[in-house]
C-alpha cells in the first residue's frame, strides 16, 4: 500500500519510525529534512497523490495542542485536539483535508511521547474541570491504528486521567487493538455516518455501513462507550427521508445505555478549502451544492441549513435523551 516511505533525518533512529518502517520493507525510503519541504510544496496536486500518497515520518515541534472549535463540544470544560497523523486512507468528497492540504501523503509524527507529555501536563493545569481531547481531527483516529498502534500507545494515559476524556472518532472498522485493551469510560470511540445511498457516491474506501455498526456492536459488549456523528450532514431533496432511515437503521441496532454522546453539524468549511475542492474535483456533482458563502465560510444557504439542522435534531431526539444530544449550535438543542 506504501511504495515510498520519507523518513526525517531526526527520527530515523526513533523505536516508533523503525517499527512502522519495518511495515513496508519493500518501499523505497528517502531521508529528507523536515517534511514540510515535501507536504507543504507548492504545485502538488492533491487528486493525483490521493491515488498512490507516500508515508512521511516526522516529528511535530511546536505547539502539540491545539484550542479545539467549539461546535466540536461533547461535554467537559475545556476542549483540544492534537494531530499525531496528517491525512487518511480514505477519500470523503466532502473532506477539509483536501482543500487544506496541499499533500495527499500520510504524515505520521512518531513522536507520540511528546504529545503524552503535552495532554497530561494539559490535563494537570485543569485538573477538576472537564478537559476533552480529540484526535480525530486531522486524520482518522483508527483508520491506521494497525501500523501506527495509536490507541496502544495513548490510552493508557487516560487510565491515569479521570478527570479527562479522549474521543476517537472513526469512518474505519479497525478496533482490533481496542478489542484487546480493558474499556476504559473516558474513551469515546465516535463513529461517523451519512445515510448509505450518498456515502457509496461521496465516501470512497470508507468500508460499508453495516461493517461500522458491527465493530460499533462489538465495541459495545467489550464496554466501550460510544458515539454517532452526524457531522457533516449532506444536503438533497429527500433528505429527511433518508436521515430517518440512517437513523432508525442506527438507534433501534445500537443499544441506548451504549451511547455517550450524539452530535449534528452541517456541512461548512473556509471558502478557500472549498475552492481548492472545486478546483480538484470540477465535475463533482456535490460542488453544485446549493451553497452560500457567509463571513468566510462556505456552508448550505442559511434556510436549508436550518431546515435540515431543525428536521434532524427533532428526529434523534426522538431517539436520544438531550443530554446526550450535542448539536452544533444550540439553537437546535
Ligand atoms: S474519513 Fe474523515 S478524515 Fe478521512 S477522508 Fe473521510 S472525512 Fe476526511
Amino acid at each position: 500500500m506504501i511504495d515510498t516511505l520519507y523518513i526525517e533525518e531526526e527520527v530515523l533512529d526513533h523505536p516508533r519510525a523503525r517499527a512502522i518502517g519495518a511495515r513496508f520493507p519493500r518501499a523505497a525510503r528517502v531521508i529528507c529534512q523536515r517534511y514540510g519541504e515535501l507536504f507543504n510544496r507548492k504545485a502538488q496536486n492533491f487528486r493525483l497523490q490521493k491515488a498512490r500518497p507516500a508515508l512521511i515520518l516526522a516529528k511535530k515541534h511546536g505547539q502539540l495542542l491545539q484550542p479545539a472549535p467549539p461546535q466540536y463540544g461533547i461535554g467537559g470544560r475545556h476542549h483540544f485536539y492534537f494531530s499525531h497523523m496528517l491525512n487518511c486512507l480514505y477519500d470523503c468528497r466532502y473532506c477539509f483535508l483536501q482543500g487544506m492540504y496541499r499533500s495527499a501523503h500520510y504524515v505520521v509524527f512518531v513522536n507520540f511521547e511528546d504529545f503524552q507529555q503535552a495532554i497530561e501536563a494539559q490535563s494537570r493545569a485543569l485538573e477538576g474541570e472537564g478537559v476533552q481531547f480529540y484526535s480525530g481531527y486531522d486524520c482518522d483516529s483508527l483508520a491506521l491504528d494497525p501500523v501506527t498502534r495509536f490507541t496502544e500507545s495513548f490510552l493508557p494515559l487516560f487510565a491515569t486521567l479521570p478527570d479527562s476524556s479522549i474521543e476517537l472518532r472513526t469512518k474505519s472498522t479497525q478496533i482490533r487493538g481496542l478489542l484487546k485493551m480493558a474499556p476504559l469510560p473516558n474513551c469515546v470511540v465516535a463513529f461517523s455516518f451519512i445515510p448509505q445511498d450518498l456515502g457509496r457516491a461521496l465516501e470512497h474506501g470508507v468500508p460499508p455501513l453495516e461493517r461500522r455498526l458491527d465493530a460499533m456492536l462489538r465495541l459495545h459488549r467489550r464496554g466501550w462507550p460510544l458515539g454517532l456523528r452526524f457531522d457533516p450532514l449532506i444536503y438533497h431533496p429527500d433528505y429527511a427521508q433518508t436521515y430517518r432511515a440512517l437513523f432508525d437503521t442506527l438507534f433501534t441496532r445500537i443499544p441506548p445505555e451504549a451511547l455517550h454522546s450524539v452530535s449534528l453539524g452541517a456541512f461548512r468549511m473556509p471558502e478557500t478549502f472549498f475552492r481548492n475542492m472545486v478546483r480538484l474535483y470540477p465535475d463533482e456533482r456535490f460542488f453544485a451544492g446549493p451553497f452560500a458563502n457567509r463571513d468566510g465560510m462556505t456552508s448550505y444557504q442559511r434556510h436549508l441549513e436550518q431546515d435540515m439542522m431543525r428536521t434532524c435534531a427533532a428526529q434523534i431526539l426522538e431517539y436520544v435523551p438531550a443530554e446526550k444530544f450535542f448539536p452544533c449550535d444550540d439553537e437546535y438543542r
